[in-house]
């Protein structure tokens, strides 16, 4: 098995030297234990966090062990009752080709005609869920609004602006940052307005956008766009504080809103969340989602990497904006 490991954890931006590809020959299974061959593999900005040391959601990843997330495979090898080579699984195993652990670690997923198994790590997995438990449970999202999303182009702000339009929100903003993202935020995503956030102050271009206003912010990325928003929100408008990918790199203190004050002046709700503490939502959201897919009216990208090996520089690249919708490993 092909193993990625932290063995340092990274100030600011992460380095290869961070990391250590380790290849170990895998024991006997156990009984009770699975092996798995991982199809794909996930990169997620959450990570980074994780390679800090100190409190947060999620425990700190523990040096010189696998970098633990989201993956899907199949079971290659089995000494559970009830799981059948063959069969395919979720789980966080993470970083590696070659998985093997009790049967309870894993999610026996039931295998869909012409569903991609990749789908099951972001539109119709995790980031999917995130954007619906955003808009819906966090930012009340009611029909007839303005839905302003930054990250726009990615797994999840993908999500966002698709979901936004399905729950009957009547425009649609994102941001992105390069002139390909915002012209298929146009094209296959719908946004009614799309701005390039390298293109002059986040302020004036969602101004430019947004000239009647915002309701929700959907923040996938913090700093000047939160102050943005924070500039752009009607009288009782709700942000659903999804991440502040801006700020993960940062060696150094990162400036907060200087306006600060319109959240008391205008009645604002900013409230932050993290998916684990919704999975509750999981079931609505399959089947609603289930539904708009099944019907054709769900679009997607994926940006896939081939090779576990090359685990590292997706997660990189992902941080640097080179992914459009969601950014997998291919394993194998
Ligand atoms: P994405 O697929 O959106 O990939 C990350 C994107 O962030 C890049 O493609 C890049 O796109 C953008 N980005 C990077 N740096 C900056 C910057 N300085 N300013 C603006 N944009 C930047 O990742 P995900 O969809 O997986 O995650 C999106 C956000 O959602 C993250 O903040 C993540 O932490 C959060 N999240 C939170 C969860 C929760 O439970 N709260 C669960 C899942 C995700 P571009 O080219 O546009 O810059």
């Amino acid at each position: 098995s092909t193993q990625i490991h932290l063995v340092s954890r990274p100030e600011g931006w992460p380095t290869p030297e961070n990391f250590q590809t380790v290849r170990v020959t895998l024991p006997e299974l156990a009984p009770g234990q699975v092996r798995v061959a991982n199809a794909f593999v996930s990169v997620d900005p959450y990570m980074r966090g994780r390679m800090n040391e100190g409190r947060s959601y999620v425990a700190p990843y523990a040096l010189g062990a696998t970098i633990t997330g989201g993956a899907v495979g199949r079971v290659i090898e089995s000494a559970a009752d009830g799981v059948d080579v063959g069969a395919v699984v979720l789980h966080q195993h993470g970083w590696s080709d070659v998985v093997q652990d009790d049967a309870a670690t894993f999610q026996v997923i039931p295998e869909l005609p012409g569903v991609p198994l990749s789908l099951r790590l972001h539109i119709l997995g995790m980031t999917g869920l995130t954007a619906y438990v955003g808009l819906t449970r966090i930012a009340s999202l009611q029909p007839g609004e303005t839905v302003f999303v930054s990250g726009a182009a990615g797994a999840v702000g993908s999500a966002v602006g698709q979901l936004a339009r399905l729950l009957g929100a009547s425009r649609v903003i994102g941001s992105a940052g390069s002139a390909a993202k915002v012209a298929l935020l146009h094209e296959k995503y719908g946004f009614d307005a799309a701005f390039n956030y390298h293109d002059g102050e986040v302020r004036e271009l969602l101004a430019q956008a947004a000239p009647d206003g915002i309701d929700v912010y959907f923040d996938n990325v913090g700093g000047d766009h939160l102050t943005a928003a924070l500039d752009a929100f009607n009288d009782g408008g709700r942000a659903a504080l999804c991440g502040a990918i801006s700020t993960y790199n940062a060696d150094g203190p990162v400036p907060g809103p200087d306006n600060m004050s319109n959240i008391v002046t205008r009645g604002l709700t900013l409230r932050g969340f993290t998916l684990g503490n919704h999975l509750d939502l999981a079931g609505e959201f399959q089947q609603r989602m289930a539904g708009w897919f099944s019907e054709g009216r769900i679009a997607y990208d994926e940006t896939i990497v081939d090779g576990i090996d090359n685990t590292v520089e997706a997660f990189l690249a992902m941080m640097r904006g080179a992914n459009v919708g969601k950014m997998l490993v291919r394993v194998g």
